[in-house]
């Protein structure tokens, strides 16, 4: 097993101790709906055909159509997709929308493609998937490598092959084809709305100082609008350039030029006095108030966790702590906002978009925003109520959430009862 299916695993395991969840749930609840592995051509622009593979897993449905994202990445691997799938399912019920939770990916390197190669890999993996998806059924998002332009892809492909336009097919599309106002922001804004009720009694993120690891459309957006929120965004960084400055960094002015195409390299060459460059640990090991680990899973580890200097950490990846790295960092004292908790604004508002694509309405940015708030703020007061900060370390957020996901899953699947 991958470490990243052992903390998912462990995590799990961990909070079923606590609740004393019984044998055969815990076999379930370890067990994954399906597992889809698909390998297949795609004619490339040289004139040669290469075979690509893809996996979608469905965790569970107890709550609901399953929900998750597609990740394009030259790592993904079918435990780190598993792992993916589980984190989901434990994500929609912690937020309490409607899902079940499902993940999927396919192993390419998406920056090596052309544009073309892209739109033929993304039209043929969704044909492979197409018999266990579906607006009812599993509905893709953008994940890592993926974006609006490939849902678009995606929902075309799935509609052309049952012959009218399905827009509840995929969320997280353009707006201009049933996409939804804010979905783009939503996981960076959920991410913003519960470290604001966090900080609430502390007076807030202002003029807080923040390393944010990872810029693009969690850590770009969090960076963001973290630094519109007042706070001091000392530290950000993609996956080639790490970037300092003691007086806060324009995330605005940085996250706008990797937008039109940029990285942070290209920035920092066209504004050298912004920033000055340092190496990608010292984002994880910096002496700030807040760190969002904001890029890929198994970050912080046994190996790092011991470094770290921030004193409160909200994870806007999925699984950027293993678990090794998390009892250190709870008995270092540094206070954890789980990813399950921390990134689910965008799951959060993919809901809202699917409610809409079934509806034909359009909701305003500011009607979603609102929402969106409100959903987080429950669920962040929600884990409080289970784990209450005075605890003096008996119980962490991730375990709160994590029992909350569980309960909340176990409860329906003994409403529903086994079939047959
Ligand atoms: N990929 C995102 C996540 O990991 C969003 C999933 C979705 O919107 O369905 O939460």
């Amino acid at each position: 097993m991958e470490p990243v299916l052992e903390t998912a695993m462990r995590q799990f395991h961990q909070a079923a101790d606590r609740i004393e969840l019984r044998d055969e749930m815990r076999e379930l609840l370890t067990s994954f709906k399906t597992v889809y592995q698909t390998d297949f051509p795609v004619n490339m622009d040289n004139g040669s055909t290469k075979v690509f593979s893809g996996y979608r897993v469905h965790h569970n449905s107890a709550r609901g159509p399953m929900k998750g994202g597609i990740r394009f990445s030259s790592i993904v691997s079918l435990d780190e997709i598993k792992a993916l799938a589980m984190w989901m399912t434990w994500k929609c019920a912690v937020v309490n929308v409607p899902f079940g939770g499902a993940k999927g990916g396919v192993i390419c390197d998406p920056g090596t493609l052309s544009s073309s190669e892209l739109q033929d890999l993304t039209r043929r993996f969704t044909s492979e998937i197409a018999p266990i998806i579906g607006p009812d059924r599993d509905i893709p998002a953008p994940d890592m490598g993926t974006n609006a332009q490939i849902m678009a892809w995606m929902m075309d492909t799935y509609s052309m092959e049952q012959g009218y336009t399905i827009p509840g097919i995929v969320t997280g599309k353009p707006v201009a084809i049933g996409g939804s106002e804010g979905r783009f922001e939503a996981t960076g804004r959920g991410l913003l709305y519960v470290l604001q009720e966090h900080l609430a009694a502390e007076g807030g993120v202002r003029d807080r100082t923040v390393s944010v690891q990872g810029f693009g459309n969690v850590g770009g957006v969090a960076a963001k609008l973290l630094c519109e929120a007042g706070a001091r965004v000392q530290y950000i960084s993609d996956v080639a350039t790490a970037l300092h400055h003691p007086e806060g960094i324009d995330a605005l002015a940085a996250f706008a030029h990797v937008q039109a195409g940029g990285t942070l390299r290209t920035w920092l060459d066209e504004h050298p006095n912004a920033a000055e460059e340092v190496a990608h640990e010292d984002v994880l090991t910096a002496d700030v108030d807040v760190l969002v680990p904001a890029a890929v899973e198994s970050v912080l580890t046994e190996h790092n966790a011991g470094d770290v200097r921030a004193k409160l950490i909200i994870e806007g990846a999925n699984g950027p702590t293993t678990s090794d790295a998390d009892a250190i960092l709870n008995e270092r004292g540094v206070m954890l906002i789980p990813d399950t908790l921390a990134n689910a604004g965008g799951v959060t508002v993919s809901y809202f978009e699917w409610v809409q694509a079934r509806q034909y309405l359009h909701w305003s940015e500011e009607q979603v925003n609102a929402e969106l708030r409100r959903v987080m703020t429950d669920a962040y007061h929600n884990v409080i109520s289970r784990c209450p900060l005075n605890s003096g370390g008996m119980c962490t957020q991730r375990e709160a959430a994590q029992w909350i996901g569980v309960e909340r899953v176990v409860e329906a699947i003994e409403l529903r009862g086994i079939f047959p």
